[in-house]
C-alpha cells in the first residue's frame, strides 16, 4: 500500500475549507492532532470503509462508537428502509418511540422512563437541567478529561478534540455558565470528599464517564464510584452516568451493570445514551425513575424539546441494532474479540520493546505508551504523542484506521473477522519496530 496521501482526499479537503470550517463538521474529524490529510469517506461495509481515492481501511472508530454491528448490517439497513418509505418525520408520537423507551428500560434496571433526544449534547444538557430542576440546586461536578457534549455547562476543561487542541475551555461561554461547574480529577476520592464538605446541600449532580473514551480508556476505580453514591446520597445530589459511549457497547446493561456487579444495589439516578442506541442514526436519550421524570415536561417544569426527537428512521435504526445485539452471548464475542485485538498489540509492543499498556470492555479498547494505564488525566496527558501519531500514520498507510487522537477510545463490531483483527495485529507488529 502506498504512505503517500491520496490524491482525491486532498482535493476534497481542499474544497471542504472554502466552505466548511476547518473542511470538517466536527474538529477531531481534520486530523489536528496527528497531521496529514483527513480521508474523505465515499462508503461503508462491515468493518471496512472506503476513502475517495478507494482505499480500503479496517475501520475501529466505528463513526466513534454507534456502528456496533458494522455498516449496513442487512437487518438494520432493511428496517431504516422500510421506516424511511412510511415516512421520514411525523411530529407526532409513534409506536416504534415506546418500543425503544421499553428495549432500554428492559436492560438497564436504574431507569423507569426515557425520553429521546437527537444527539449526546442534547442528552446530556438535559439531563442536567432536569437535574437541576429536580434538586433546585445549580452547582455540578464534573471531572478532568470527562467529556458531555459541548454545552456551555460541561465546556469546562473537557476532554476530547478540546484536550487534544490544547484548550482548557471553550471561547464563547460565559464565566457566569461556566462558574456552577467544579471540575474535579477523575479518581480522586479525597476531592470528591472535600466538595460535598464544602458545598454539599448546592450539588444538584454529579456527572461521569463511568470508562471515560475521551481519554482514552480510563476506568472510574470502584472505590471512587462508590465513594460518589454515598456522598450524592447523604447530600440530595444526583449521580449521572454518562453512557453515551459506553451504553450497550461495554455491556448489554452499560458499564452501570458492571459497577452493580461490584457495589451491591448500586444505581446512578440518571444515565444519558447515544451512539449504539441510534445505530448510526441521529438518536440519544436520557433515562431515570418516574420519581425524577416527573419534573420534565409536560408534567413538570423543566422544559425540553426537540422537533426531530424520536425520529422514526432513527428509531428503527435503533431498535434494530438494539434487537440484534440482545441476542445472547453477543457481548461475550465482542467482548473476547477486542481482547484478542488489545492482546496483540501488546505483544506487538512488547516484542519491540515499546512501553504499551492496553484495556478494553466488551466493545470498547483503548491503548497507551506509558508503562502503566493512567488513572486521570493528568497521567494521560504524560503518553507520548509524537510517538502515537507515527503508530497512527504507520497503520493508516497500511489500511487500518484508528482514531485521529490519542485521546480517544477505539471500537470493535461485530463484524470484525478474525482475519481482520490478525491483519491489524501484524500491520501493528511491522509499525511497532519503526517507533
Ligand atoms: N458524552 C460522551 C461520553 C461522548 O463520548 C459524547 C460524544 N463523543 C457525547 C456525550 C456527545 O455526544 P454527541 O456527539 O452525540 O453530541
Amino acid at each position: 500500500m502506498s504512505s503517500s496521501v491520496p490524491d482525491r482526499n486532498q482535493v476534497l479537503f481542499e474544497r471542504a475549507q472554502r466552505v466548511i470550517p476547518g473542511g470538517v463538521n466536527s474538529p477531531v474529524r481534520a486530523f489536528r492532532a496527528v497531521g496529514g490529510t483527513p480521508r474523505f469517506i465515499d462508503r461503508a461495509q462491515g468493518p471496512y470503509m472506503w476513502d475517495a481515492a478507494g482505499q480500503r481501511y479496517i475501520d475501529y472508530i466505528g463513526s466513534w462508537g454507534p456502528m456496533i454491528l458494522g455498516h449496513g448490517h442487512p437487518e438494520v439497513l432493511e428496517a431504516v428502509q422500510r421506516a424511511a418509505v412510511e415516512g421520514f418525520s411525523f411530529g407526532a408520537p409513534t409506536e416504534r418511540e415506546i418500543e425503544l423507551a421499553e428495549a432500554i428500560v428492559a436492560e438497564v434496571p436504574s431507569i423507569e422512563q426515557v425520553r429521546l433526544v437527537s444527539s449526546g449534547t442534547e442528552a446530556g444538557m438535559s439531563a442536567i437541567r432536569l437535574a437541576r430542576g429536580a434538586t433546585g440546586r445549580s452547582m455540578i461536578i464534573k471531572f478532568e478529561g470527562c467529556y458531555h457534549g459541548h454545552a456551555d455547562a460541561l465546556l469546562v476543561k473537557a476532554g476530547s478534540g478540546l484536550a487534544t487542541f490544547g484548550h482548557p475551555t471553550s471561547a464563547g461561554v460565559p464565566p457566569e455558565v461556566a462558574q456552577h461547574t467544579l471540575v474535579l480529577e477523575y479518581n480522586n476520592v479525597e476531592q470528591i470528599e472535600a466538595a460535598f464538605a464544602q458545598h454539599g446541600d448546592r450539588i444538584a449532580c454529579v456527572m461521569i464517564e463511568p470508562i471515560a473514551g475521551n481519554m482514552n480508556f480510563v476506568r472510574a476505580q470502584v472505590p471512587f464510584v462508590a465513594r460518589i453514591r454515598e456522598l450524592c446520597d447523604r447530600h440530595g445530589a444526583l449521580f449521572v452516568f454518562d453512557e453515551v459511549m459506553t451504553g450497550f457497547r461495554v455491556a448489554l446493561g452499560s458499564a452501570q451493570s458492571l459497577y452493580a456487579q461490584a457495589i451491591p444495589g448500586f444505581r446512578p439516578d440518571i444515565s444519558v445514551f447515544g451512539k449504539v442506541i441510534g445505530g448510526g442514526m441521529p438518536l440519544a436519550a436520557f433515562g431515570t425513575t418516574r420519581e425524577v421524570m416527573k419534573h420534565l415536561a409536560p408534567l413538570g417544569g423543566v422544559y425540553q424539546a426537540g422537533t426531530l426527537s424520536g425520529n422514526p428512521v432513527a428509531t428503527a435504526c435503533g431498535l434494530a441494532t438494539l434487537r440484534l445485539i440482545r441476542q445472547p452471548g453477543f457481548f461475550e464475542a465482542l467482548g473476547a474479540k477486542t481482547r484478542t485485538l488489545v492482546d496483540g498489540l501488546a505483544e506487538a509492543a512488547r516484542a519491540a520493546g515499546v512501553p504499551f499498556v492496553t484495556d478494553s470492555q466488551g466493545g470498547m479498547f483503548g491503548f497507551f505508551f506509558l508503562p502503566e494505564l493512567p488513572q486521570h488525566y493528568q497521567a494521560v496527558m504524560t503518553s507520548d504523542n509524537a510517538r502515537f501519531n507515527r503508530f497512527f500514520h504507520g497503520l493508516l498507510d497500511r489500511g487500518v484506521y484508528l482514531a485521529p487522537a490519542l485521546y480517544e477510545a477505539g471500537f470493535v463490531s461485530a463484524a470484525h473477522t478474525d482475519a481482520d483483527i490478525a491483519a491489524t495485529i501484524e500491520a501493528a507488529r511491522e509499525v511497532m519496530r519503526t517507533l
